[in-house]
Formats: C-alpha cells, sequence, structure tokens
C-alpha cells in the first residue's frame, strides 16, 4: 500500500509543547484546581497515549475520554491516573469501564441500570459524576433532578458519586449566557450540599476557554482540550505552543506560460509565466477541499499560494518568482518556517470550521512523528526541528 509516508508527508508532534500548554493552565488556575487532560477522539488526532502520558507528566492529574474503548486504550499502556468517559456508554462499555476503573459521566436512568448491574456482577464500586444541564442543552439531567431524584439514585453502595460537573456552551463566546450556566450551577451545588451535608470530591464546569476567561468556573478540576493542542480557545486568547507540524515534500516543479490551467475544474489560471509544484497531500488527508486557491503554504519560509483544486492526493501551489525550488524540497503547511507561521486557526478560517474539526480530521494516512523536548534551555522552541 502506497502510504503518505512513502509520499514523505507527515505530522510532527511535539510533546514539549503540550508539557507547556499544561504548565501555562496551571499557572492560571485557582490554587488547589486539577487539569483534566482531554484527550478523546485520539487527544484531537495528536495520538492519545504519547498526549496523555506527557499531560500527566507535566502536571495534569486526569484524564477525559469520550468512550470506554479509549479510556481502555490508555489502561492497556500503563496509565493509571483517573479517567472520565464523558460521553455515554452503553451497557457493554459499561462493563469494559468497571473492569478497567474508569470513572463514568451519569445523566439518565437507563445507563444509570447498567451502571449498577455491572458493579453487582463485577463486584466493584463504581465512581459517578453526575451532569448537570445547566443550558448547553445536550447531556445532562435537569437540575431540579439533581436532589430527590438523582442524589437518590447516588446513595446506592454501588457507587461512588465522585464527581457533579457541567459543560458551557459558549465560554469562547458569550459570557452573560456563561455567567447564568454557572449560577445555575452554583445553585445545583448549594442544594446537594444542603440536602447531603456534604459535596462530591470533584467538582467540574470549565473547558480551555472557561479555564482561562473565567477563574469562577475553575471549582476543583478543570477539562482543557483544545489548549492542550496548542490552539486559541477564544480569539485573542493567551499564546500557546503549537503541537502539530504538518510538512510535505514537494513532488513536480513546472515552469509554465500564461493561460495554463491547474487542477480540477480549471479554477486557477495563471496569468504570466509562473512556477508550480505539486505537493503528495490532499484532501483524503484531511488537507480541506475548501483550501483550494486560498490557503497557502512555508516553502523556505515564503508564502505561496495553494492554486487550483486541492484533490484527494494532491495539492498544486504557485510559488513566487524569487523563490527557488526544487523536488524534494519541504513546504510547511501547519506550524512555523522561519518568521512566519500557519496555525490551525489559520486553516479553521480558509475551511470556514474551527480548529477542533482541523486537528480530528487529520486522516491517519498521515504519519505521526513524536518529538520530545530534548532542549528545555533555550527559548523553548516548539516548531523548531
Ligand atoms: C471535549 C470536552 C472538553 C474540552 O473542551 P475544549 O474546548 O477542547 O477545552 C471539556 N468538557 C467536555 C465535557 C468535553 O466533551
Amino acid at each position: 500500500m502506497v502510504t503518505a509516508d512513502a509520499r514523505g508527508t507527515v505530522a510532527f508532534i511535539h510533546l514539549g509543547a503540550v508539557a507547556a500548554n499544561v504548565k501555562l493552565f496551571l499557572d492560571k488556575l485557582t490554587p488547589g484546581t486539577e487539569l483534566m487532560a482531554v484527550v478523546k477522539a485520539d487527544a484531537y488526532g495528536h495520538g492519545a497515549v504519547p498526549v496523555a502520558k506527557t499531560a500527566l507528566a507535566a502536571g495534569a492529574t486526569w484524564l477525559g475520554v469520550a468512550a470506554a474503548e479509549e479510556g481502555r486504550a490508555l489502561r492497556s499502556e500503563g496509565i493509571d491516573a483517573p479517567i472520565l468517559i464523558l460521553g455515554a456508554s452503553n451497557s457493554e462499555q459499561v462493563r469494559l469501564a468497571v473492569q478497567d476503573h474508569l470513572d463514568l459521566t451519569v445523566f439518565e436512568p437507563l445507563a444509570w441500570n447498567s451502571i449498577c448491574y455491572w458493579a453487582s456482577a463485577l463486584n466493584e464500586t463504581v465512581r459517578v459524576h453526575l451532569k448537570v444541564d445547566t443550558g448547553m442543552g445536550r447531556l445532562g439531567v435537569h437540575p431540579d433532578s439533581v436532589v430527590g431524584e438523582w442524589s437518590q439514585k447516588l446513595s446506592d453502595p454501588r457507587v461512588v458519586f465522585q464527581g457533579l460537573m457541567s459543560h458551557l456552551a459558549t465560554s469562547d463566546l458569550d459570557s452573560a449566557y456563561t455567567a447564568q450556566q454557572l449560577e445555575i450551577f452554583l445553585d445545583v451545588i448549594e442544594a446537594v450540599r444542603q440536602h447531603q451535608g456534604s459535596l462530591p470530591p470533584t467538582i467540574h464546569l470549565a473547558n480551555s476557554a472557561a479555564a482561562l476567561r473565567f477563574p469562577g468556573t475553575h471549582f476543583n478540576l478543570v477539562r482543557v482540550g483544545i489548549g492542550l493542542y496548542g490552539a486559541g480557545p477564544y480569539p485573542k486568547a493567551p499564546r500557546l505552543a503549537p503541537v502539530m507540524q504538518i510538512t510535505a515534500p514537494v513532488t513536480m516543479v513546472k515552469r509554465v506560460p500564461p493561460h495554463t490551467a491547474i487542477g480540477y475544474g480549471k479554477t486557477y489560471e495563471t496569468t504570466s509565466w509562473s512556477t508550480v509544484a505539486t505537493l503528495g497531500i490532499g484532501y483524503a488527508d484531511g488537507y480541506r477541499r475548501a483550501f483550494s486557491n486560498r490557503a497557502s503554504v512555508l516553502l523556505h519560509g515564503r508564502r505561496c499560494l495553494v492554486a487550483g483544486r486541492v484533490s484527494m492526493d494532491q495539492t498544486t501551489l504557485v510559488v513566487p518568482d524569487d523563490v527557488a525550488v526544487s523536488v524534494g524540497d519541504s513546504v510547511v503547511l501547519l506550524g512555523s518556517d522561519g518568521d512566519d507561521q500557519i496555525t490551525a486557526d489559520d486553516w479553521a478560517q480558509w475551511a470556514d470550521t474551527i480548529s477542533y474539526e482541523i486537528f480530528t480530521g487529520i486522516s491517519g494516512r498521515i504519519p505521526r512523528r513524536y518529538i520530545e523536548n530534548v532542549d528545555k534551555g533555550k527559548k523553548s522552541g516548539p516548531m523548531e526541528l
């Protein structure tokens, strides 16, 4: 099989940048607040195991995954930190979670029944986090059902009521709505305190944006995803260290006359004598078709426009006349080269989406190469190779 590896297209994952980002968040947290590294979806495409190990070594104390299988993959690598499954679990997944000592999020009665069933069957106590819908409108129990209906269920000896949590819908945008969600969450916390005389040990609400913007949402744990990977959780966020860098070698160079059509649909036509270079990366790799005639890349530190349609496996560039280019030259599609930098947020803008979708869309065809932070002394330089 011809892989992207054979084409030389690579995603370098700078683990030192993950560690730097964890430390930046820890510096900004209210003392006593812990950090959950959210490594769902294979750490947003960066590789769950190396990212999880790096984040834990840098001071994170929890891991967050989407499903039991993701948690199991971490446990099988010897990771014994607490792991919370953030999403829904069917009965089979609850069984896996109980066996692997993964914490479960609970928000509806059917899953609750399988938690009790598997706790009995496997003779284990299961740690659960009750999720309250304070305004996200997705997973979560109604705030009014926490005391009474759910506190009753959670007093079952087969479970440990470990956490009370909610999720913010607009922490990157709308602070008034965030304040409203926080207020509802605080009311729930107070009601539980009065009803039980104590609180579950872990109270958590904040994602990356809230962790940086709203200290009032910290409680004793924040759940950080996108910020770990160095993309901005909200416009004008503090500078984080980009983790992923994608490069591809030039596979062909040609000099073409004016009025030469480039690529499918003839969407680009040269206006003068031009140098056209081809790269072995395309939309099957996650280099989006929406980038056609919009994106730019860095060749020897200089911007080159993506000219014509991005195709499945290939992309074409127009190279400025004063830039020398040869087959085999390395082009930076994501990351820095010289003084210039292309970020996941740039990609997101070109494709009219968010960095989360960009990262998770980098396909498995692009091999990930892990770079440890060998050089601790010098100006951190996560993008220096
Ligand atoms: C994915 C996720 C997060 C992380 O959000 P970021 O915006 O990436 O920091 C936090 N909490 C829950 C419940 C999630 O599903």
